[in-house]
C-alpha cells in the first residue's frame, strides 16, 4: 500500500527531473527559475490523483506558470541518449549550480523512495517503466555514478540497497575509488553486518585505501559497532597519520562497547598526540564522544575534570558538548550543576530542553520540570516533541499534577501522537498515578497498538488503587492478546494481590511466574508475597520464604515483615527482622521507631526508653513527612508541622474548628503511633499536623464543593491520619484521595477503599 502510494510520486519525480534535463542540455547553461518548486511539488501527498497521468494531463496548478510550461509530460523515449552521467560530467564541470543539487536530489530520494525495486533486480524490476528509466539514467560505467547513488542510498538510510549497489558495481569490475569504501563501509556498520564489512575491509585492503583516514575511520566504527573491538583498535594502532576522526571514531567505539575507561584513558593518549602533531586537534565532536564515557563512568572526579577542559577550550557554549555534558553530571547525581551547565547553554535545542526537563522528572523534582516545561513554550525557540511531552506526563504522574496531565494529554491529541505506544502508556501513567484510574482505563481501551508496558502500566494502575480484580482481568487479557508478560508485570500482579489480600491468587502466581514463565523471582517479587503472607497474619511462613530466598533479602523485605509483626503485635519477630535492618540500613530512622511502637503496644515502656536514647544519641532524625495538593495548576507543599505557607494560620484554625465535629463522630486520636517521647497534650499537636491533615484541609479550604481531593504523601499514611480523613470525608461530604509511598487511599462516606488494608 505505502509503496503502491509512493510509486506516482517517484515518478513524477523522475519526469519532472527528465524535463529539467531536456532543458538543461537543450541550453548550454541551465536557465530555469523555479527550481524550487521542484521539492514541495514531488512531496504533494495529492501527488497519487495524477497516477496514472494521461500524457496531457497539466502539472499541478499550484506549481509556478514556468514550470508548468514544461509539460506535457514527454514520454520516455525522448529520453534515449540521455544519460545520468552526462549530468554528472556536468557537475565536476565549471559551475554547479544549487538548481542542480536539487535535481540530483530529488531524482536519488525520488529512488530511495520508490524503496528497493530499482536497485533489487536492477535489470529485473517488475515495474518496466522504472527498470528502464533507471538503467538509462544511471551510467552504469561510470564509478562517479555509482558513489552517487550508494552514498545517497546510505544517507537516506536504505543500508541494505546502497549495499546491493556496491556488489552490482563490483560485479561490473568497476574499480571503487576512495570515495566508494567510507558509505560502503558505514552501510556495512548501520547493518551490525560484520561479514560484508569484512568483505569491504579486504577490498579497500586491495585497492590500497586501507589507511585513507576517512575509509580506516569508517572501518573502525564498522568493527566496533558489530562488538570487534579488538579489531577496530588493530586498526587504529595500525594508521601511520592519525586524525581527530580516527581519534574520535575509536573513543566512541569504547564508549559504544560499555568500556568508558578504555575510552578515557584513551583521551590521555588523544591529548598527548595533539601536543606533538599540530594536524591533530580535538573538536566539539570529539569532546561529545569523550563526555558520553564520563556519563558511563558517572564519577563526579572525572566529569568535573573534563568539564574544566571543556571550558579551557572554550566548548562551554556548544549544543552538542553541553547537551552531553548536562547528561553527565545528572548521571553521578550532580543534578544542580547539571541544571547550572544547561542555563549556560547558547543556542538550546529541543534535546537540551528535553534532558533537562527529563533529569528533573527522573530526579522527583516535578515542580522544576513543570516550570521548564512552561519555559520552554513561553520562549518559542524551540518546538517540543513526544519525548518532551512524556517527560512532562512523568512530572505530573509523580506530583499529582492531574490537571497539568490533562492538558498535556489533549495536546498529545491535537499533535496526533495518542497512537504512539510510548506517549499513550505515558499518558495511561499519569492517570493511574493521579488518581483517575477510569480515565487511564479509558486511554487504554483507545490504544490500537500495546506493548508490555502498556499493559503492565494498566495492571499496576489498578493494583494500586487497590482493584486486584480489575488487575487480574487486565492481566489476563493480556495473556489472551499473547503479549509475554515480563519480571515488571509480575511485581504489579503481585503488588495487586497484596494490595487487596488476594492470598491464593497472589500464591499461585508466584508459583506459575517461575514455573509457567521461566522468570525467576526477584526480591521485588518476595516483598510482595511477605507482604501479602504477613498482614494476613501468617508471619511465620512469611519468615519461612525470607528464609528460602535465591536472592539476599533487602531493607523492603525485612522492614515489610517488621511491620506486620506491628500489625500483628509480634514482639519477638520483630527483633529479629528489626536486627537485620539495623546492618542493611542503619541510618534509618523509620525502622527503630516501628520497633519502638511495637514495644509501646506491648506496654514494654523500658524497652521504649532504650530506643528513644539510642536514637538520640545517634543522631537519628525521623525523614520529614510532606504532602502534595494540586490547585489550580500550582502544587501546594506541606511538611509536619508546617508554618511557611501562606495559608497556613487559616489552615490550622479550620482544623481546631473541625476537631469539635470530628470529636462528635467518634474520632479519638491515636497516640501509639507516635513515640512516646512527648506528653499527651503534645502528642495530639503532632498528629494534627501531619502533613496529609494539613494538605487536605487546605483542599477542602479552597476547592468547589463536591469536587474531589487529591493528596500525595511521600511516606505511608499513618493509622490515626487515616481514620481521621475517613471521618472527616463523611463531615464536608467530600471524596478524598490520598497517594502514599505504597498505594492509593480513596476515602468517601467515612470508609476508605483499602477497607483498611494497607
Ligand atoms: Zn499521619
Ligand atoms: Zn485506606
Amino acid at each position: 500500500m505505502a509503496i503502491a502510494a509512493k510509486f506516482p510520486i517517484c515518478l513524477l519525480a523522475l519526469l519532472t527531473f527528465a524535463s529539467l534535463v531536456d532543458s538543461v542540455f537543450s541550453t548550454s547553461v541551465p536557465t530555469i527559475s523555479a527550481s524550487p518548486a521542484v521539492l514541495p511539488y514531488v512531496n504533494a501527498p495529492n501527488m497519487s490523483s495524477f497516477f496514472p497521468a494521461p500524457k496531457t494531463m497539466p502539472l499541478n496548478p499550484a506549481v509556478s506558470p514556468s514550470l508548468q510550461a514544461v509539460s506535457p509530460i514527454p514520454s520516455s523515449g525522448e529520453f534515449v541518449g540521455r544519460s545520468w552521467s552526462s549530468a554528472v560530467k556536468l557537475q565536476s564541470g565549471t559551475a554547479i549550480s544549487d538548481l542542480w543539487l536539487h535535481v540530483l536530489i530529488v531524482f536519488l530520494s525520488a529512488l530511495a523512495a520508490i524503496g528497493s525495486k530499482p536497485f533489487k533486480n536492477t535489470t529485473h524490476s517488475s515495474n518496466p517503466n522504472l527498470a528502464t528509466l533507471f538503467n538509462k539514467y544511471v551510467d552504469k560505467t561510470n564509478v562517479f555514478s555509482w558513489n552517487s547513488v550508494i552514498a545517497e542510498l546510505a544517507r537516506s538510510g536504505d543500508s541494505v540497497e546502497a549495499l546491493r549497489a556496491f556488489s552490482s558495481m563490483r560485479k561490473l569490475s568497476l574499480t571503487p575509488n576512495r570515495s566508494t569504501f567510507p558509505c560502503a563501509v558505514k552501510s556495512c556498520s548501520a547493518l551490525f553486518d560484520l561479514h560484508s564489512g569484512r568483505q569491504a575491509h579486504q577490498q579497500a585492503l586491495i585497492f590500497g585505501y586501507e589507511s585513507d583516514l576517512f575509509v580506516s575511520s569508517a572501518l573502525i566504527d564498522m568493527y566496533s559497532k558489530c562488538g570487534h573491538l579488538d579489531d577496530a583498535r588493530q586498526l587504529f594502532d595500525e594508521i601511520p597519520q592519525r586524525n581527530v576522526v580516527s581519534w574520535t571514531s575509536m573513543i566512541t567505539g569504547y564508549v559504544q562497547n560499555g568500556e568508558a575507561l578504555e575510552a578515557l584513558l584513551l583521551f590521555k593518549g588523544f591529548l598527548i598526540e595533539e601536543t606533538e602533531n599540530e594536524d591533530v586537534y580535538i573538536d566539539s565532536v570529539a569532546m561529545v564522544s569523550v563526555l558520553s564515557a564520563c556519563s558511563r563512568v558517572s564519577r563526579k572526579g572525572v566529569t568535573r575534570g573534563v568539564h574544566g577542559f571543556v571550558i579551557k577550550r572554550g566548548f562551554e557554549g556548544d549544543t552538542g558538548v553541553g547537551n552531553t555534558l548536562m547528561d553527565a553530571y545528572a548521571k553521578c547525581s550532580e543534578i544542580g550543576v547539571s541544571r547550572k551547565v544547561f542555563d549556560g547553554i547558547t543556542g538550546k535545542d529541543v534535546i537540551s530542553w528535553n534532558s533537562v526537563i527529563s533529569v528533573c522528572s527522573q530526579n522527583g523534582m516535578s515542580a522544576e520540570a513543570l516550570e521548564l516545561f512552561h519555559d520552554m513554550v513561553r520562549d518559542g525557540a524551540v518546538a517540543y516533541n513526544a519525548v518532551t511531552l512524556s517527560s512532562v506526563l512523568l512530572a505530573c504522574a509523580h506530583s499529582g499534577a492531574l490537571q497539568v496531565g490533562k492538558s498535556i494529554h489533549n495536546q498529545v491529541i491535537k499533535m496526533g501522537l495518542e497512537d504512539d505506544v510510548y506517549m499513550g502508556t505515558s499518558v495511561i501513567d499519569m492517570y493511574c498515578k493521579c488518581g483517575r484510574v477510569r480515565a487511564a482505563r479509558r486511554a487504554f481501551g483507545r490504544m490500537k497498538e500495546k506493548n508490555v508496558k502498556t499493559w503492565t502500566a494498566m495492571v499496576a494502575g489498578y493494583g494500586m488503587h487497590g482493584h486486584a480484580r480489575e488487575a487480574l482481568e487486565v492481566f489476563y487479557d493480556m495473556n489472551q492478546a499473547g503479549v509475554k508478560p515480563n519480571y515488571i508485570t509480575f511485581v504489579s500482579v503481585l503488588a495487586a494481590c497484596s494490595h487487596a489480600g488476594l492470598l491464593d491468587e497472589g500464591w499461585s502466581w508466584f508459583q506459575a511466574m517461575e514455573h509457567k514463565f521461566n522468570i525467576e523471582p526477584g526480591v521485588e517479587h518476595y516483598g510482595c508475597m511477605v507482604d501479602l503472607l504477613g498482614r494476613a497474619g501468617l508471619l511465620n511462613k512469611a519468615y519461612d520464604l525470607i528464609k528460602d530466598m535465591k536472592v539476599r533479602p533487602d531493607f523492603v523485605i525485612w522492614g515489610s515483615l517488621l511491620a506486620a509483626c506491628r500489625m500483628h503485635k509480634n514482639v519477638e519477630l520483630g527483633e529479629i527482622c528489626a536486627r537485620k535492618l539495623f546492618e542493611l540500613d542503619p541510618s534509618n530512622c523509620g525502622y527503630y521507631v516501628l520497633l519502638s511502637n511495637i514495644y509501646a503496644d506491648a506496654g514494654r515502656w523500658e524497652d521504649v526508653e532504650r530506643m528513644r536514647i539510642y536514637m538520640k544519641s545517634h543522631g537519628l532524625v525521623k525523614p520529614p513527612g510532606f504532602s502534595l495538593v494540586e490547585l489550580k495548576g500550582g502544587v501546594h507543599v506541606f511538611l509536619v508541622g508546617d508554618t511557611e505557607h501562606p495559608q497556613h494560620e487559616k489552615i490550622y484554625a479550620y482544623l481546631e474548628m473541625l476537631s469539635v465535629k470530628l470529636q462528635e463522630a467518634g474520632y479519638m486520636p491515636n497516640m501509639t503511633s507516635v513515640l512516646h517521647d512527648v506528653d499527651e497534650e503534645e502528642k495530639g499537636m503532632t498528629l494534627r499536623v501531619h502533613s496529609e491533615k494539613l494538605a487536605v484541609a487546605f483542599g477542602v479550604m479552597n476547592s468547589a464543593p463536591g469536587t474531589t481531593i487529591q493528596v500525595i504523601k511521600n511516606l505511608r499514611i499513618c493509622g490515626d491520619c487515616h481514620t481521621m480523613i475517613k471521618l472527616m470525608a463523611k463531615i464536608v461530604d467530600r471524596e478524598i484521595v490520598v497517594r502514599d509511598s505504597k498505594r492509593f487511599h480513596h476515602f468517601k462516606d467515612g470508609l476508605c477503599s483499602c477497607g483498611d488494608y494497607w
